[in-house]
């Protein structure tokens, strides 16, 4: 059965991300790290519309989780081809760099740089044997341009951005693509405390955006017939600047 991974997949972008690869026929494994009631809200989504997935509770970024959950998983459900991988999960803890505690560097670190290589080091091992493969990272403008405030997250997503493009070129004659997305600004709980009002005269298209815009463009790297696309950074930030 073919199958897709999306990590953080319980809320925000990777809900939507999860209910569009459900709709394109994909058997898709809901990863979480705590909030079980919107998990179990995603796989409803999915279910009610007649898809199918699993639950699986893993902190990305505890590499022993990731062997444990996800590797235990994979090894007794062998007839789920996992074809699809979306390193979605990500957190933020935006302060200036000289009032940055030690915890709030790792731990955004550790998230999406670390849970990138944790979970795609696993994964990538199946997609080499199967010659196929579609590996898609959520990044961020953040990881483009740098924004002040974010020292700890622009590092990690630019770090996401940089192995992106060095993985593909490891991989592509196997027939697997590895892409990014860089999102502005979503409506999600990330992005609750900021005023839309206020920030939509950055955006050209004087907008927050929707999770599903983003789950859209995911939907496009993941389709085999990007077969020639990798290496890509992709943009949906409703036209700033990056
Ligand atoms: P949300 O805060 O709405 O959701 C975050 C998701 O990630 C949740 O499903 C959460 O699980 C999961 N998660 C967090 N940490 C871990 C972890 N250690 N292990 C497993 N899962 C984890 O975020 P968004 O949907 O807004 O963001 C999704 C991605 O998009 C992130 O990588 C973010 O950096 C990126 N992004 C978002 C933008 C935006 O404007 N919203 C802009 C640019 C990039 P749980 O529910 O269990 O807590």
């Amino acid at each position: 059965m073919k199958s897709a991974l999306v990590t953080g997949g319980s809320r925000g972008i990777g809900r939507a991300i999860s209910i569009k690869m459900a709709s394109l026929d994909y058997f898709v494994l809901i990863n979480y790290q705590s909030n079980r009631q919107e998990a179990e809200k995603t796989l409803a989504l999915i279910e009610e519309k007649g898809g199918k997935g699993v639950i699986l509770q893993f902190d990305v970024g505890n590499r022993e989780e990731v062997s444990k959950v996800l590797g235990g998983w994979i090894s007794v459900n062998s007839n789920h081809k996992i074809e699809v991988l979306v390193n979605n999960a990500g957190i933020k803890e935006d302060v200036l760099l000289m009032w940055m505690k030690n915890e709030q560097w790792d731990q955004v670190i550790n998230t999406s740089l670390n849970g990138f290589f944790n979970v795609t080091k696993l994964i990538i091992q199946d997609m080499l044997m199967q010659k196929y493969g579609r590996i898609i990272n959520i990044v961020s403008l953040s990881g483009l341009k740098g924004l002040p405030g974010q020292t700890n997250y622009s590092a990690a997503k630019g770090g996401v951005i940089a192995a992106t493009k060095a993985l593909a070129q490891e991989v592509g004659r196997r027939n697997i693509t590895v892409n990014a997305i860089a999102p502005g600004f979503i409506k999600t709980d990330m992005t609750e405390g900021l005023d839309e009002k206020q920030l939509r005269s950055l955006i050209p298209v004087s907008r927050f955006g929707e999770p599903e815009e983003v789950a859209h463009a995911v939907a496009f790297f993941a389709s085999p017939e990007s077969s020639y696309i990798t290496g890509e950074v992709l943009s949906v930030n409703g036209g700033m600047y990056s």
